[in-house]
């Protein structure tokens, strides 16, 4: 009688055993490492209020629909949902060649698009630079459930957005604050980036071609307020600005959002990604 309780007590001790394994399974490393992370940050302010009310009722459903569109990104450090905001960590990377690799770097590739002027030298200011590319630091937080802000903050230099490789996402002016123009796409690489002049962060202003190369209307990243950004083709047709409204974007379907959302789309013409400012309100990028 005593030994068959115990073999119970072992089998049902080795069932949960295995259920904790599947389930750290499921956990992947850097799901744990942002627990230490967060705990320190957050403690505070968000955990509590959340935790008491959604662990059990929301928490299933919600977090997997929402997740499995974070899941696209890749070639980041990190990623993690925390309340309302997605974290995400990058390095600024890009994950295909370039020529603004350094020469004895691996994704180092010579030039190979159609544009006869390329120069890897930028001039910028009056002066040149033969920058490469240069890892950065970045942490983005956006909002996973936007909304629209009728104030629509304009955009600023530096990061607006990030795609879903990694690589952060510029708006349509130079460091001078005027449109890009052939200046700068003589300086954009095989896949439309290139780094900046000082510290070699690399960043996309318009269509980043390695991830519509399959799907040219694919989902390529987020803006910093937490709206989509698509590549030009939609249901087979280009759009281009003029089909979009002013904040470069419309309210359409999309196959990550079913019920449709309000994205942005990259177009082949200015102002490529964003018009006037975002749709929502932006969250955060710090370095
Ligand atoms: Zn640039
Ligand atoms: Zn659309």
């Amino acid at each position: 009688m005593k030994k068959n309780v115990i073999f119970v007590i072992c089998i049902a001790w080795s069932l949960l055993f295995l259920a904790n394994c599947n389930n750290d399974d499921e956990i992947t490393d850097d799901f744990d490492q942002t627990e230490t992370v967060d705990d320190g940050a957050t403690d505070e302010d968000t955990e509590t209020e959340d935790d008491g009310a959604t662990d059990e009722d929301t928490e299933t459903e919600d977090d997997d629909a929402i997740e499995s569109v974070w899941d696209a990104f890749y070639n980041v450090e990190n990623i993690y949902i925390q309340g309302d905001y997605v974290y995400i960590n990058t390095f600024d990377l890009p994950d295909h060649v370039s020529a603004f690799y350094p020469e004895d770097d691996s994704l180092y590739a010579a030039y190979d698009g159609d544009n006869g002027n390329f120069s890897t030298t930028i001039t910028a200011g009056g002066q040149t630079f033969d920058p490469e590319i240069a890892a950065q630091n970045y942490t983005f937080k956006i909002p996973i459930n936007p909304v629209v802000n009728t104030s629509h903050q304009s955009t600023s230099g530096g990061p607006i957005g990030v795609a879903l490789n990694g690589v952060v996402i510029y708006n349509q002016y130079n460091g001078a604050g005027t449109v890009l123009d052939d200046l700068e796409f003589n300086n954009t690489d095989q896949y439309n980036g290139h780094p900046t002049p000082n510290t070699g962060g690399y960043h996309y202003h318009i269509e980043p071609t390695w991830l519509t190369r399959n799907d040219p209307g694919a989902l390529i990243g987020f803006l910093l307020d937490g709206f989509p950004i698509y590549g030009p083709v939609e249901e087979g047709v280009e759009l281009f600005t003029a089909d979009l409204d002013d904040y470069h974007g419309h309210t359409a379907a999309t196959a990550e959002y079913p019920d449709g959302i309000y994205h942005y789309h990259a177009t082949s013409d200015a102002p490529w990604i964003n018009g006037d400012g975002y749709w929502g309100t932006p969250g955060t990028v710090s370095q």
